[in-house]
């Protein structure tokens, strides 16, 4: 089996910002807080030096009264040293320590519930954000890797029928702290030894000793991170810059799934972040596209593998084509055929994913006989194709499983100020109009067609703003 494929073995879910505008100087700005709270209302979280570069954290830390290399110094607990407890924070004389780290250091995801399979080896945990939003992050323990799967938004707008996060839409965006956050707390839990516990071989698997340290994340918890642009480039950013500044991982550890955001596709080319691209393609042909993964609408699946063409080509990396196989829907060998002469040749493997049925849907996973001549078909063609494990399953936290519910919770407002339904998906919608409209203007936001398309109502959208 390819790594990638043990690799994204799963999938694969009040406090006011409390900082003064000036305080953020860093270029990453667009990461900090956003709207106000209002009652009832999603809203961005506190500030977190996650979400700024090492300049933009010592320069909040002046203007808070600090010295500037006390950034230094907490950014080297937070990242290198995975510490959160300002108690253990030595090096900072101890009448700062408890105000620094409140100010910068807030806390940011609550764990509400963690299950777990494979006798310890994968691990699901379900996260409250400060606003009573709910998410999930995956991490699995495998014998030469450590993996986490990351949301970065609360809820997912896109809208495709099979997905279980799609079936709520979108409550907000994650700040960028908030995804780099479920990276440092697995990471934490990595250290812990606990992985090792359990079959990291998978189910029924050989006991097996796992990695302490994390090396691997992938972008394929709940939400699309191409319609979160801004803060989910921040967040790789950080993931990869060494210890002050980051975590320290390698950009090739990195995957980010994608729908197919076309000129978010092309524009994460240029960030110079060699990250791996998955695109979740799910069908050759515009037909079935149209229906599976309704932002095809939008975006062909002619140009958006001609932007996954680029950007192997830019980044030098294999780009992984995502095909969740479906019984009766997508399986059939006409379709694996045609698969494979639009990927013969190209920098890009498949990775199948049986589906995971999600409650209440009339679609499930194909057979294995199907499954078995799909393979064979791609593989005749010459295209690498492998079939993802199903890691997490039984735990719901498989691909497109999380769907982050908490049955003592009230069930959330899916239409906060700033959601953009009607008829068909929801498509990205932040916390504010005025965020609304600047991704409209923005391409990588909200793709305009599907606006003027009616999927979006015309509730501020299409004027000027500003980010
Ligand atoms: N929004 C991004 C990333 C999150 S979904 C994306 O769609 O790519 C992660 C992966 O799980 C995607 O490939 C998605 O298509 C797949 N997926 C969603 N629902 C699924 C299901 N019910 N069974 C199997 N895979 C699913
Ligand atoms: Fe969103 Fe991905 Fe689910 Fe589609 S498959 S609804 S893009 S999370």
């Amino acid at each position: 089996m390819h790594r990638h494929a043990k690799m994204v073995g799963v999938m694969p879910t009040t406090a006011l910002p409390v900082v003064p505008a000036e305080a953020v100087t860093s270029p990453d700005a667009v990461t900090s807080p956003q709207a106000p709270a209002r009652p009832g209302r999603p809203a961005m979280p506190p500030q977190h030096l996650a979400d700024l570069d090492l300049a933009g954290r010592r320069a909040w830390l002046t203007e808070l009264g600090h010295k500037a290399y006390r950034a230094d110094q907490i950014s080297r607990h937070y990242f290198g040293r995975l510490v959160r407890d300002p108690a253990a924070m030595t090096d900072i004389p101890a009448a700062d320590r408890d105000r620094l780290a409140a100010a910068v250091l807030p806390p940011l995801l609550t764990q509400v519930r963690e299950r777990t399979c494979d006798g310890g080896a994968t691990r699901k945990s379900l996260w409250r954000l400060h606003d009573g939003s709910l998410i999930e992050s995956v991490l699995m323990g495998y014998p030469d890797r450590v993996t986490v799967c990351v949301s970065s938004q609360a809820g997912c707008g896109m809208g495709c029928p099979f997905c279980a996060t799609g079936q709520g839409g979108l409550r907000r965006n994650l700040s960028t702290a908030e995804i780099v956050d479920q990276v440092v707390r697995s990471a934490e839990v990595a250290a812990s030894g606990v992985l090792s516990s359990g079959s990291a071989g998978g189910p029924g698997g050989p006991r097996a000793t796992v990695p302490s340290r994390l090396s691997h994340v992938v972008f394929m918890g709940m939400g699309e991170p191409l319609a979160n642009y801004a803060r989910v480039v921040a967040a790789l950013r950080r993931l990869v810059a060494p210890p002050p500044e980051g975590l320290g991982l390698s950009a090739r550890h990195l995957t980010v799934s994608t729908v197919g955001l076309v000129p978010a596709i092309r524009r994460l080319a240029e960030e110079n972040l060699p990250v791996t691209l998955a695109l979740s393609l799910h069908a050759p042909d515009d037909d079935l596209r149209d229906e599976l993964v309704p932002v095809n609408e939008r975006w062909k699946v002619a140009e958006v593998l001609q932007a996954a063409w680029d950007y192997a080509a830019r980044s030098g990396r294999r780009v992984s084509i995502e095909y969740a196989l479906i019984r009766g829907v997508n399986d059939q060998p006409w379709r694996a055929d045609l698969l494979g002469r639009l990927l013969a040749g190209k920098l890009a493997h498949v990775n199948l994913i049986p589906l995971n049925p999600t409650p209440g849907s009339r679609w499930d996973a194909s057979t294995k006989p199907v499954e078995r001549e799909f393979v064979r078909r791609l593989r005749a063609a010459g295209v690498a194709t492998t079939v993802r494990d199903t890691r997490g399953r039984e735990i719901d936290g498989a691909c497109g499983q999380l769907a982050a519910s908490e049955p003592t919770l009230p069930s959330f407002p899916l239409t906060s100020e700033g959601t953009v339904r009607r008829g068909g998906p929801v498509i990205d919608t932040g916390a504010s109009v005025a965020q609304t409209r600047s991704l409209v203007q923005d391409p990588v936001g909200i793709p305009g067609k599907l606006v003027q398309s009616g999927w979006a109502d015309s509730r501020g959208l299409g004027g000027k703003a500003k980010r």
